[in-house]
């Protein structure tokens, strides 16, 4: 930990230091979500759905890591226990009980909603106050904004498959 690089952050580093734990605890379920999801898959466009899900479940392994070194870097301890991801998360796990593509479409989507307000969050309440971890959140947002994108335009492909054969 750099200590001028602690001092610098101009809120409580041991509330914020919480928060990016919680966001951590998110993206590992956010990760499994997705790279179970992509095994079990099954109907309509399941090859596309799966290589979506794929993507985004190594993004989500990709903001857990830029989360815990931005942890480490305030001087803070990353979740060492997998058990505290479901106290600590803010956005749960959906269990995927249905394989049904749409309906993990619909499950994913509503993560990375939640996804979005929570970075959204961290984004307002840094700001100029903390400029590096702003950044993260903002990279880290446009990421989710993406993925929700992405899993809209399969649901809505998908729509439109079944209605032209219907
Ligand atoms: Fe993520
Ligand atoms: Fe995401
Ligand atoms: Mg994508």
């Amino acid at each position: 930990m750099g200590t001028r690089g602690r001092e610098i952050v101009g809120l409580d580093v041991e509330k914020l230091i919480d928060l990016l734990n919680k966001a951590l605890a998110d993206e590992w379920l956010a990760y499994y979500q997705y790279w179970i999801g992509a095994k079990i898959a099954e109907g309509p466009m399941r090859g596309q759905v799966v290589v979506e899900l794929e993507e985004h479940a190594t993004e989500e392994l990709g903001h857990a890591l830029l989360l815990v070194d931005r942890i480490l870097q305030l001087g803070g301890t990353p979740l060492l226990d997998p058990k505290e991801w479901a106290d600590k998360t803010n956005c749960g796990y959906e269990v995927p009980e249905d394989p049904y593509v749409e309906a993990l479409l619909e499950q994913n989507i509503a993560g990375e909603q939640c996804a979005i307000s929570v970075y959204q969050k961290i984004a307002e309440m840094t700001g100029l106050k903390d400029p590096i971890t702003y950044n993260l959140a903002v990279q880290i947002m446009t990421d989710e904004v993406e993925h929700e994108e992405d899993l809209q335009a399969l649901q809505e492909d998908i729509k439109l498959m079944k209605k032209r054969n219907a």
